[in-house]
Order: structure tokens, then sequence, then C-alpha cells
């Protein structure tokens, strides 16, 4: 499933592709994915420019000159695959696709269908029911140690599953929270009422820094941020414990009392940690 740092290197892609460009044609294959398109979406977007890009949470929207923004979620299996107009077929599950007037070829494929696409107008965005009940973005200036304290402050329940929690922070799904846990040092059994104060002081910064980091392998690893398929934005990432179980991790190599990498169940979903580092 796409985590932010792919949605952000995704509509990284589509901007370098589409960012000024008006477009030439768009055109549906099927009445819905997860939803139904909006009623007269290809029309709507059909001759419009693209004027800008946002990410929230992993939403992308896609702002165009009539005022409307094109919001895309990838889903579990969702892709944008770019190529020049007419060079291919279109790829088997491809359900949207947009052509430009320079002439590349924008196609959102998705076997699963649990990516959707809407339009909402841009002047409100954040209104929208898929935005609306959003925390802030973690790597947005909003996102500080106070804000995650005021957050967390008298929550009983595992500090994983409070970041997890959309309203809490936007975006973070469950690799990124191991991650950013065994970066600060945190046990993810421990309650998140615990957490506002110093731990919060680390855990602001090791989130941003597993996102940051993702961010730039994902730049790094592609070309315009196009792989050689011409599909944006999935890359290998080397974790330090997420699916390592039974491995030393990264911060304790011979250390006498690491038993490696542990997993546990939270909330029906793997969580991997070191019970030695993370208190
Ligand atoms: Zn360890």
């Amino acid at each position: 499933m796409p985590e932010l740092p792919e949605v952000e290197t995704v509509m990284r892609g589509l901007s370098a592709r589409l960012l000024g460009r008006r477009l030439r044609r768009a055109a549906i294959a099927r009445p819905d994915m997860r939803w139904a398109f909006p009623a007269g979406l290809a029309a709507r977007l059909t001759g419009a420019r693209v004027t800008g890009f946002r990410r929230r949470a992993k939403y992308i929207l896609m702002r165009l000159d009539g005022g409307d923004s094109v919001l895309i979620h990838l889903g579990m299996s969702g892709r944008m695959v770019l190529a020049p107009t007419g060079s291919a077929p279109p790829a088997a599950h491809e359900h949207l696709r947009l052509e430009t007037e320079d002439g590349w070829t924008v196609g959102f494929v998705d076997p699963r269908r649990f990516g959707s696409v809407d339009l909402v107008a841009t002047a409100a965005e954040d209104a929208h029911r898929l935005l609306a009940g959003l925390g802030p973005e973690p790597l947005e200036a909003g996102f500080t140690p106070a804000v995650l304290s005021a957050a967390l402050a008298g929550r009983r329940t595992p500090v994983k599953a409070a970041l997890l929690d959309q309203r809490t922070v936007a975006g973070l799904g469950n690799i990124y929270v191991c991650e950013a846990l065994f970066r600060a040092g945190i046990s993810p059994l421990r309650g998140a009422h615990t957490i506002p104060g110093a731990r919060a002081g680390r855990l602001v910064p090791a989130i941003r820094a597993v996102l940051t980091e993702a961010i730039a392998a994902g730049g790094s690893s592609l070309r315009d941020y196009v792989q050689p398929d011409g599909e944006l934005g999935y890359f290998q990432q080397a974790w330090r414990v997420y699916g390592r179980e039974g491995e030393r991790c990264a911060d304790c190599p011979g250390a006498p009392g690491c038993a490696g990498v542990r997993r546990i169940v939270q909330s029906a979903r793997s969580t991997f940690y070191c019970p030695r580092t993370q208190r």
C-alpha cells in the first residue's frame, strides 16, 4: 500500500509532467473505483490547465484553472503510469486517462480499485469529507511537540494506535509509525498519555526524519521521478525494524541484552520494535 512518502513522490512525478500543461483529453473507462466518479468528471477535466499540486495525508490534490481540484487517493494498489501519448496501449486496470496537449499520457491504474477520484472546489479542499477530520501534516511547521502532546494527553490507548489515528497526525501508516517509534526510543506499547513532554520532543523529529529520508530515497531512486516502465513512486526502503523480526536491531549490534527485533500484533497489525532500546 502506498504510504505518505510514495504519495509525495507520485505527486512530484505528476507535477513534473503536468504542472502548467493543458489537458487535451480525459477519459474514464468505468463508472467507479472505490466510489463512483463524480458526474461529468471527464468533461470538467478536458481543456483545463493544471495550476498546482498539493498533498494532504495520503491524498493528492491536482488543482485546475477552472477552480476545481481533483482529489486522488491511490488506495491499496493504485499507481500512475506516464508515457508519451500513443506509445503504448492502455495498461490493464487503467480507469482514468489524462492526455496533455504536449503529448504525455497519465494512466491511473488500480487492479483492486480501492483508489478513488473526486472533485472539490479548490477554495474548499479542506472541507471535503475525506480531509475535514485530518490532524496536522507531519512535515509542516504546525506539527510541533506541543501540538502532539496536546493530541495525546490523557489518552489511554497505546501510542502506536494513537499515531495511526489520522486525527492525531495525518498520513502516517503502520511502517512509518514503527520506524519513528524506534528512532525515538519509545515502546509501541506505552500509553499515549505518557508521551507529552520529553518523549513528544523526540517523537516529532523522529517522525519527520523517517518521512523525509524516505521521500529523498524515492526521489533519488527515480530519474525525473519516472522509472523506466513509466511507473511513478514505488521504491525499496531499508527499514530499521519493520519486517526484521529476530534480527539484531540497528541500534544494538552485539549488545548483550538485545534478543533482536520483536514482532507483536496491535489492533490486528504487525508491530516491530526492539524491547531493549524502546522503553
Ligand atoms: Zn535492539
